[in-house]
């Protein structure tokens, strides 16, 4: 089969690939289509960071599953098209039993971090990992469950009352995301971006915008949601939130350049909250996408076969795309 791999010192497109066996407890799934993020990105262009099939947002097909001994009721997935939690935990440790399997010592991320991931003829995940996805869930919304997911994680961390005054830094897909999100949040959005071929989107939702150089950073935003994805973002960030004000950094550095040091008085003086958010509600994701409350195919910007898909991650790069997926 063919799949998407990193052997540490190169991605390539092995046509050769090892068809991959389920575990005790895993599935056996063809991708329909998978979506290219941020860290995607990253593991292509530092292939040292991550050995293995790249990919962690997908809907795909289950072919088979490999029950537990005695858990037959496993196979009702099977033939089911699904989207995945792409983070594998061991369900035992004391995190996992305190409903924190999020930030399970023993998790492997798959296509990123210790498991291989989506983007070849077939894959493996625990069944614990699925998602069925409802029929009147296209493909290519379907594929956005995992970044939609993530957002509204990210959302909920940010405490909104009424008139709440929220920026988003970024116009990635995951900062669009956000923008749409939050705007449903009785909040007063705005989203700071440097593509004004983006800002278009925003308009279509209703959700204010500017470009980030020309937005005063005047500390008087209750909370701002950092997607640059930079280094410089949680700079940035500190500069448009208020005192007791709330930051949330949601994608994590992965472009170059160096990271301004972060100015602890400033926190200090200021009392911030500054938040991490990490995972992904992909049932809550499902939920929104089966209502049409988010509008995601908008921003799909091209579509790559899966033979052609180291073009994807160049093209994945160029300013004018947004969001690139592979068909399997
Ligand atoms: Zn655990």
């Amino acid at each position: 089969m063919r799949a998407v791999r990193s052997d540490g010192r190169v991605v390539t497109l092995d046509r050769a690939a090892r068809e991959p066996t389920p575990a005790p407890g895993e599935a056996l799934i063809r991708p329909l289509r998978v979506g290219i993020g941020a860290a995607d990105l990253h593991a292509f262009r530092n292939p040292a960071s991550f050995t293995g099939v790249l990919g962690h947002e997908v809907v795909g097909i289950v072919e088979r599953v490999n029950p537990l001994p005695g858990r037959d009721d496993q196979r009702r997935f099977e033939g089911t098209r699904v989207v995945c939690s792409p983070t594998v935990v061991c369900g035992r440790c004391s995190l996992c039993r305190a409903g924190l399997s999020n930030h399970c010592p023993e998790r492997t991320v798959m296509g990123l971090s210790g498991r291989d991931g989506c983007l070849a003829d077939r894959f493996t995940l625990p069944v614990a990992n699925l998602f069925a996805v409802p029929d009147s869930i296209d493909d290519e919304a379907a594929v956005f469950a995992e970044p939609l997911g993530s957002v509204l994680h990210a959302g909920l961390l940010a405490p909104i009352e009424s008139k709440t005054y929220v920026t988003v830094l970024g116009d990635g897909p995951i900062a669009l995301l956000a923008a749409q999100v939050m705007a449903r949040r009785n909040a007063s959005v705005r989203l700071l971006g440097r593509h004004p071929d983006r800002f278009g989107l925003c308009e279509k939702w209703g959700v204010k915008h500017r470009h980030i150089d020309e937005a005063g950073r005047r500390q008087d935003q209750d909370v701002v949601l950092d997607c640059t994805g930079t280094a410089a973002g949680l700079d940035l960030a500190l500069q448009f939130v208020r005192p007791r004000g709330t930051v949330i950094l949601k994608a994590p550095p992965t472009g170059s350049g160096p990271a301004p040091g972060l100015d602890p008085a400033r926190v200090i003086d200021a009392e911030l909250q500054l938040l991490g958010s990490r995972g992904s509600r992909i049932a809550d994701a499902l939920l929104e996408l089966e209502a049409g409350r988010v509008d995601v195919v908008s921003l799909i910007t091209r579509r790559f076969r899966l033979d052609d898909a180291l073009n994807a991650f160049t093209a994945a790069e160029e300013p004018g795309q947004v969001k690139v997926l592979v068909e399997a």
